[in-house]
């Protein structure tokens, strides 16, 4: 499997490979794709489905749609399919009736999935959740397409310091972060400045203060772009999708807070700039379908010859605009170069703070501008207690996970009383 990329990243090792660093895959590439029934999933599924003979199916998983996800067992002949909620076994054996696909059931099953033989994951399950599978995958030394970017913030280097040490290979499919790793190829590790990730600036880009902070779940999730699961259009409107992924990079290359900047960009065309010492400033394009960055995950190190998604017109976009983010109106932004500044654990505060704001929004129990206020608070109760210490294993993180999760839970009433 692929070397770590010691060229270009020197002494900042790291699992996410160089293009030259081939790895060595079957004829036929086997895959598996863990949140197969999620809106990414749906993007991988239908790369695979354009490419037939070139992918086989080891294993697919979903948290509960039985149906979604025995149709595509059915339609990808998967050997094996794992879906979250026990209580949907007996269900999804009916609906697999006269395949010859073997299926489980619960966590276990998910990160059973992760763990069997397939060249290439996709870590596509939304949430912490999403570890353990992404995990299993690297602990065998798979080459995993990462999307789950909130795995990554929980677990921080600890991440990717497991899969350097399993020789598994992180190829970024989260937009901006493929979009970096198409650049950086263009320099080495010393030249780099900084690198530039974009932001759509959400539904609320122009919106006032008090607008944002009444927000409803409807217009939360009316993304003027990307279409996408609830959770991160969710997080995009409030700018946490773009806090997420600054410590997504950082941890993913090897960057420190200053070396990565936002820069909202409401066409969502350029993903993601590489600048260098020589004030070259490299950068990725393409339409805003997940497809494109999916599709050079799958594909690398080599290109798929043509993918499902529309080529980029620029002549009929006309117009690139830029503007820096706003981190009063957006306080998420703030809070997530703080937590990363503060590191011990505190992005992993951070993300499960986050999602029990969200899921906390989607129930009508907190306004909309209340999701960073409880984020914050959380933080400040966390630091405040002296809880900060290095993770140095995964327990360690999903221990964090779950005392900030319950620290975020006891605070809700009062951030849900409090006026803005
Ligand atoms: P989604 O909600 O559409 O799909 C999530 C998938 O995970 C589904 O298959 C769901 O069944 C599964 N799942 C949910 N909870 C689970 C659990 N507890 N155990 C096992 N499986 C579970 O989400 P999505 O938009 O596809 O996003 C998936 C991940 O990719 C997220 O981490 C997100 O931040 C990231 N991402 C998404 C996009 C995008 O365009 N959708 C872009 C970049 C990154
Ligand atoms: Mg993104």
């Amino acid at each position: 499997m692929a070397s770590v990329a010691l060229l270009w990243f020197g002494e900042h090792m790291s699992a996410v490979p160089l293009r030259n660093n081939k790895a060595a895959f079957s004829a036929v590439r086997s895959v598996t794709v863990l949140g197969a029934t999620g809106s990414i999933g749906d993007s991988t599924m239908d790369l695979l489905r354009a490419a037939p003979g070139l992918y086989r199916v080891e294993a697919l998983t979903g948290n509960s749609n039985v149906r979604g996800l025995a149709s595509l067992a059915r339609e990808f002949d998967a050997r094996f399919v794992a879906i979250a909620d026990p209580s949907r076994l007996v269900e999804l054996k009916e609906a697999l009736a006269g395949t010859r696909t073997e299926c489980g059931a619960g966590e276990s099953a998910i990160i059973e999935a992760a763990a069997r033989p397939a060249d290439w994951v996709m870590a596509a399950v939304s949430g912490a959740a999403g570890l353990k599978p992404a995990l299993a995958a690297v602990d065998r030394g798979a080459t995993v397409a990462l999307a789950n970017k909130e795995c990554l913030v929980c677990a921080g280097d600890f991440f990717m310091q497991r899969a350097q040490k399993a020789g598994a290979c992180i190829l970024p499919a989260d937009s901006e972060h493929n979009a970096l790793f198409q650049a950086l190829g263009s320099g080495n590790r010393e030249e780099l400045v900084r690198v530039i990730i974009t932001a759509s600036g959400g539904p609320f880009r122009t919106w006032d203060p008090a607008d944002i902070e009444q927000a409803t779940l409807a217009q939360a999730l009316k993304h003027p772009n990307w279409s996408m699961g609830q959770k991160i259009t969710i997080d995009s409107a409030s700018m946490m999708n773009k806090g997420l992924e600054v410590i997504e990079a950082a941890y993913l290359f090897s960057l420190t807070p200053d070396q990565i900047d936002v820069l909202v960009h409401p066409q969502s065309i350029v993903h993601g700039m590489v600048e260098f010492s020589d004030q070259s400033v490299v950068a990725q394009l393409g339409a805003p379908d997940m497809r494109i960055p999916i599709a050079h995950c799958l594909g690398w190190p080599d290109r798929i010859s043509k993918g499902p998604a529309a080529r980029l017109d620029l002549a009929k976009i006309g117009q690139l605009t830029f503007e820096e983010p706003d981190f009063e109106r957006f306080p998420a932004l703030r809070l997530a170069y703080e937590s990363l500044r503060t590191g011990r654990g505190a992005t992993t505060v951070f993300n499960a703070a986050n999602e029990v704001a969200v899921a906390a929004f989607i129930a009508g129990q907190i306004k909309f501008g209340a999701i960073a206020r409880l984020v914050e608070a959380t933080l400040e109760a966390w630091i405040r207690s002296g809880n900060l210490a290095p993770l140095e294993s995964a327990d360690d993180a999903i221990a964090v996970d779950h005392k900030a999760r319950n620290k975020a839970a006891s605070l809700l009433p009062q951030i849900a009383l409090k006026a803005s």
